[in-house]
């Protein structure tokens, strides 16, 4: 093939330069631009902008895209789609400070307490998505998840790597707390997790049980003591009393017994007015 000669020498190195730097949505919109600057649409700065901004856009996209991959955020949702007027217990305002991420910078943990349905994954997720976008490396899991990667890996002589991987994203989220009982020895390997966190990386949990209720969930109540040692130091805990979400329209056929008792949550952690609670322990240098 002959080289086509009316191809300027300047622009054909220009697109060289793009293939060189690894710029391919530049790359496609050059003739683009080229022509718009031709008819006179835009200047050449403008133009130059425009084409930089393009390939910002593509990267971080693919950017959020792979790191939500790594922090297994694979099911997305966001603030923008949950429904606030849904939970009228629920401070909105609250939920659009943690969207700050400050929590994460300041290593804290954060509790979403209430009954099933009531958007607690929802919202963890939420958090874990915002994070994503604004640089933080996230890993999301359930409790039973982690437990059983933990326990395999202390069978195979590799817990300390495992506690480090965990140990490597600015955020932890740990999901469904108490939903299934922890056989005996992995509360221990939580609380191994956990004392390896505190202080150094942030965390969101989730749980349908109140603080009281986590002696049953662990097992051993010196195991519960110990993990809410660390993890309601510097704490931030929204309860959420609410009913389903996932139930709305179907309230009505679920037996007065399975309903969910906003007491049993209501009891352990007392909703005050005004001033978000502060929980036993809470630093109060933190806030
Ligand atoms: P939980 O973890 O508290 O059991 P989820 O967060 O899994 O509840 O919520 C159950 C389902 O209902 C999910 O699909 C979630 O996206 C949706 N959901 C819950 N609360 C809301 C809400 N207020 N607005 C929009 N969707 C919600
Ligand atoms: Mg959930």
């Amino acid at each position: 093939m002959r080289e086509d000669l009316s191809v300027p020498p300047t622009l054909e190195r220009l697109r060289r330069h793009l293939v060189g730097l690894r710029m391919p949505r530049a790359l496609e919109m050059l003739d683009h631009m080229m022509r718009q600057i031709e008819r006179g649409e835009v200047g050449a700065l403008e133009a130059l902008e425009a084409l930089l901004a393009e390939e910002l856009t593509l990267r971080e996209s693919r950017r959020i895209k792979a790191a939500l991959q790594m922090a297994r955020l694979s099911t997305v949702k966001t603030l923008a789609t949950f429904d606030f007027s849904f939970q009228p217990s629920l401070d909105r305002h609250r939920i659009l400070a943690l969207a700050q991420l400050d929590f994460i910078t300041r290593h804290e943990v954060v509790h979403l307490l209430g009954p099933p349905g009531t958007g607690k994954s929802h919202l963890a997720i939420a958090l874990g998505v915002e994070a994503v976008r604004a640089g933080h490396s996230v890993y999301f899991a359930t409790l039973a998840d982690i437990v059983a990667s933990l326990g395999r890996a202390e069978r195979e002589g590799s817990l300390r790597e495992r506690i480090r991987f965990l140990c490597r994203a600015s955020l932890l989220i740990v999901d469904e707390i108490g939903y299934l009982p922890i056989s005996s020895g992995s509360g221990n390997l939580f609380f191994q997790l956990v004392n390896a966190r505190h202080e150094r990386g942030a965390m969101i949990l989730t749980s349908n049980r109140g603080f009281a209720e986590w002696g049953e969930v662990f097992g051993e109540p010196v195991v519960a003591t110990a993990l809410l040692d660390r993890l309601l130091h510097h704490a931030v805990v929204v309860s959420i009393e609410g009913s389903s979400y996932r139930l709305r329209q179907h309230a009505d056929l679920v037996p007065e017994s399975l309903r969910p008792a906003a007491s049993t949550l209501a009891q352990a952690q007392p909703r005050r007015r005004g001033r978000p609670p502060k929980p036993r322990g809470a630093d109060p240098s933190n806030g």
